[in-house]
């Protein structure tokens, strides 16, 4: 179908009206509805409509009825269609697209953290300093002995430029273990009495896949990094499926406001998986989730993994709204520890040699192979962490190996995160996506701004410039999918949005563009990723991801015109309507 306006992007197509809210009109008056059995329940016009259609249609207008759309085009066609119950919004000229798809949000475990009463987020808190006294304060109010638990702190925008160490917190907390996970997830502190209840001392070696942090006399420091972190998370309070059930309940409206409809959680566990249920049933789950569970280290528990899952897998199926949809294996570390697997000594300080280190994978290489082909031989979609260039490769070899092996159509299976992808990297991807339908890098445009500074610093000079390569993934046809990685960096997919087009460091530590700015790419081809291309990582591209007709009525209704605003004002745009299969799911106050 062909619109009025044609299929190319209009950019210099103006808004009629910036007010932020929507004008309803009741069209009782007007005379010409049709007979209301069949007349949409909404209508949308004078829209900026992005459909992300196969052709990159652009339209005027939406009818929806129930859960569907059921009508798309210019003002024309769909006006007429009104009945005496029909709500009309006028979006003023402002950008419709279809509701935005998260493929890499930890919302469980997200929304969990930020029930924590504990605030060390910046810009909460902008120093050691400030995160002692947080930390005093929640030891204040607690007996001796019981734990504090706190998430989210990044050395990269704390005054000191440095991490915390156990001795920090031990001047504010002697009595009571403390631990605080780093933002990035893959690396927190400890104070000493944590260490002590973990039995962790001089003597304790770093774990496979793992790091603790030792000082100049080799005692720990505190930091434990990747597999080492299980040493003390797996001694610190339990955490029921009530609390993600309170948690997750409390929070899922905030995703809506931000215009996401449906996220992929990449790493469940059964209270996960039993909480989102439980949510469902409800009725209280305002976001489509698509869930992936998380691969143990061992073979036999890998084994025992698939047998409990197989019989609740339901991708590709009826199920829209909860789906077990397939497993996470990890390959390496983080960026922001330096534990990534790298082919070249991490940096520094930008400039400075990490000597000797090239990170780590987080189990032996001939076990993850082994992993992933257990899966995929078994049909199930696979997403892989992967972080460094070597770790990336080593993914899209182990998938080229296995499709080879045992060929299967559309698996789909993803490299989460594919920060630093090689030549051969790419070059496999082309031609895995081509063959096989998989091989789809899930990538967090906002890590370029929300970590960018310690990740620039790490990466270093050279590199950083080839971090997330997204102008390239274009250029070659490679498709790739948006994320956050909530809570790593905000879900909010305006930032997203933004640092893909921007590529700034927050507090521009090694200057503003330390990643360059070749690799930039446009607010479409980022939405496209947040919206058609998700979908498809999420195996529900015939039920969502774009507005057409006969699809499920996921739409946002933006504050403005995504396409003709500066792009530092990306930044700040809003929903003032989301829609989740039909349902108002948010509506701006104003
Ligand atoms: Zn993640």
């Amino acid at each position: 179908m062909r619109y009025a306006e044609g299929k190319t992007m209009s950019m210099c197509h103006r808004p009629q009206s910036l007010a932020l809210g929507v004008l309803m009109l009741c069209l009782a008056a007007c005379g010409q509805q049709s007979s209301d059995t069949i007349a949409p329940d909404l209508i949308l016009v004078n829209a900026h409509v992005v459909t992300m259609d196969a052709a990159d249609s652009i339209a005027q207008a939406i009818a929806v009825r129930g859960d569907r759309i059921t009508a798309v085009g210019t003002e024309q066609m769909i006006r007429p269609l009104a009945g005496p119950q029909t709500e009309l919004i006028d979006v003023g000229g402002n950008t419709v697209t279809p509701g935005l798809i998260d493929t890499h949000n930890h919302f469980a475990w997200g929304a969990l953290g930020k029930t924590s009463p504990l605030n060390i987020e910046y810009p909460a808190v902008t120093s050691i300093e400030d995160i002692k006294e947080q930390v005093r304060l929640a030891a204040a109010n607690l007996k001796s002995g019981e734990w504090i638990i706190g998430s989210r702190w990044d050395a990269g925008k704390l005054l000191e430029q440095r991490d915390l160490t156990a001795a920090d917190l031990d001047d504010v907390s002697p009595d009571n273990p403390v631990w605080l996970l780093h933002t990035s997830a893959h690396y927190g502190v400890a104070n000493t009495k944590a260490l002590e209840l973990a039995g962790i001392d001089a003597g304790t070696p770093d774990p496979n896949g793992g790091v603790i942090a030792r000082d100049d006399e080799g005692n720990p420091s505190g930091i434990l990094a990747d597999q080492a972190m299980a040493l003390v998370a797996d001694i610190t309070p339990p955490v029921s499926v009530e609390d993600f059930v309170r948690a997750v309940s409390e929070r899922v409206g905030f995703l809506n406001a931000e215009g996401i409809t449906t996220i992929k959680d990449p790493e469940i566990d059964q209270r996960h998986w039993d909480a989102y249920k439980t949510i469902n049933e409800n009725g209280d789950l305002s976001v489509r989730v698509f869930a992936l569970w998380r691969v143990p280290d061992t073979m036999a528990e890998a084994r025992e993994l698939l047998q409990h899952i197989r019989p609740i897998m339901n991708r590709g199926g009826d199920a829209v709204d909860l789906i077990s949809g397939g497993i996470k294996i990890y390959i390496d570390g983080s960026g922001t520890a330096r534990t990534a697997w790298m082919y070249d000594d991490w940096n520094e300080n930008f400039t400075d040699v990490d000597e000797g280190n090239t990170g780590l994978t987080y189990l032996e290489t001939d076990l993850l192979l082994a992993q992933i082909r257990l899966f995929h031989d078994a049909g199930v979609h696979i997403g892989t962490h992967a972080i460094g260039d070597r770790a990336i490769d080593f993914t899209l070899d182990s998938y080229d190996r296995v499709l080879t092996d045992k060929p299967t159509m559309s698996l789909r299976h993803s490299i989460i995160h594919c920060n630093l992808p090689t030549a051969h990297a790419m070059d496999l991807m082309v031609k895995l996506q081509r063959d096989y339908d998989a091989a789809y890098p899930e990538v967090q445009p906002a890590f370029l701004w929300w970590i960018g500074d310690v990740y620039a610093g790490n990466f270093g000079a050279e590199r950083s410039r080839q971090v997330l390569p997204l102008r390239t993934f274009q250029e070659r046809g490679i498709k790739w999918a948006g994320s956050s990685d909530f809570d790593v960096s905000p879900y909010a997919p305006r930032y997203a949005l933004w640092a893909a087009s921007a590529r700034e460091a927050m507090l521009g530590t090694y200057g503003e563009n330390p990643w360059g700015t070749d690799e930039s790419i446009s607010v479409h081809d980022t939405l496209r990723a947040y919206t058609i291309n998700a979908a498809r990582q999420v195996f529900l591209e015939q039920k969502v991801g774009s507005i057409e007709e006969g699809k499920l009525a996921d739409i946002v209704v933006w504050d403005r015109d995504l396409y003709s605003i500066p792009v530092s004002e990306l930044k700040e745009v809003k929903p003032v309507l989301t829609l989740m299969n039909g349902e108002v799911v948010y509506r701006a106050s104003n």
